[in-house]
């Protein structure tokens, strides 16, 4: 793994990630009480012995898991052992962690909600064995610390950050904005609907950018790539960025019923593995029901299955 020293004390470990972006940041927080670890990378087989060996001499006192992606809880439990530290996690995130990663039925729900959004049987029995291959490297800690936006780690406060995942946080002090993958430098973040997730993502994503946006740090430190040094401009970037697949999500409507499958198309084109169409049709879908609320698409429900219309253009010109 990785070391880099950071303004303000901060201490950056990268950890090695076998899936793309390649690798993943922890953060090392200097604090009054000790050191607080951020995330964990993905629990590849050797994570314990490559974390006891990249901690030695370090008290770490608490582990904050930031979300449960596999890249940032997937060694909580191993980094917990070798430490002897505490984990601190959101209350829904954890719910979710159990949900997904603690449930043997859970790649099962996943391919028949993505059935009910017009993916073809062959693809969404795919996705299962794609959603489980993370299933090993996936050691989350049980009965963790739950906290909630506006409490205090060691004079770290920490922010909600709902979209790219619901429970999301990240951590704030003296301008520097842990922002794990809430906000990212060169990559959009993922932001997408998936079953028992909260109704809006994207709604809910548009608005933790707000909220960046006055918060106002002066730096953020993401859990994929370089320090980004204009977290606000990128986090307006960012908003643009939506607004416009938005528009490009509510042009490929029309008065006949399209399906989130069939509608990834238009939004991420046709040549991807089953594993991107996943996140494609879960992304697509935020659009979809960001622009059902917005009144610009009106979502269809009929024996089980979903799809999606332009709004009406007669009305809206009435409107
Ligand atoms: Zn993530």
């Amino acid at each position: 793994m990785l070391w880099m020293e950071l303004p303000d004390g901060i201490r950056r470990i990268t950890c090695p990630l076998p899936t793309r972006p390649g690798h993943v940041h922890a953060y090392l927080l200097p604090g009054e009480e000790g050191w607080t670890l951020v995330d964990t990378g993905i629990g590849l087989p050797d994570a314990s012995e490559r974390w006891s060996a990249e901690l030695e001499g370090i008290e770490v006192v608490r582990i904050l898991v930031t979300h449960f992606h596999p890249d940032h809880i997937g060694a909580a439990a191993d980094v917990a052992a070798v430490t002897g530290a505490p984990v601190y996690e959101g209350e829904l995130d954890y719910a979710q962690a159990r949900m997904v990663w603690g449930n043997p039925e859970w790649p099962q729900r996943i391919a028949d909600w993505f059935l009910t959004h017009g993916v073809p049987r062959p693809i969404a029995e795919e996705l299962i064995e794609s959603g489980s291959v993370y299933a090993p490297f996936i050691r989350y800690q049980p009965d963790p610390a739950l906290v909630s936006h506006g409490e205090h780690l060691d004079g770290w406060e920490l922010v909600d950050a709902p979209g790219h995942a619901d429970g999301q946080l990240c951590l704030l002090k003296d301008g520097v904005l842990i922002s794990a993958d809430h906000l990212l430098g060169r990559i959009s973040p993922t932001v997408g609907l998936w079953p028992e997730s909260r109704p809006d993502p994207l709604g809910d994503y548009i608005r933790s950018l707000e909220r960046t946006i006055e918060l106002a740090p002066r730096l953020a430190l993401p859990g994929h790539g370089e320090p980004i040094v204009d977290p606000v401009g990128r986090a307006h970037a960012l908003i643009e960025h939506h607004r416009e697949r938005l528009g490009v999500a509510e042009a490929s409507l029309t008065a006949t019923p399209r399906t989130g499958y069939d509608l990834s198309f238009e939004l991420f084109g046709a040549d991807l593995k089953a594993a991107s169409r996943r996140f494609a049709v879960a992304e697509t879908l935020s659009h979809l029901e960001r622009l059902v609320r917005e009144e610009r698409a009106v979502r269809h429900e009929d024996d089980g299955a979903v799809a999606y219309t332009a709004r009406q253009l007669g009305r809206r010109a009435s409107a």
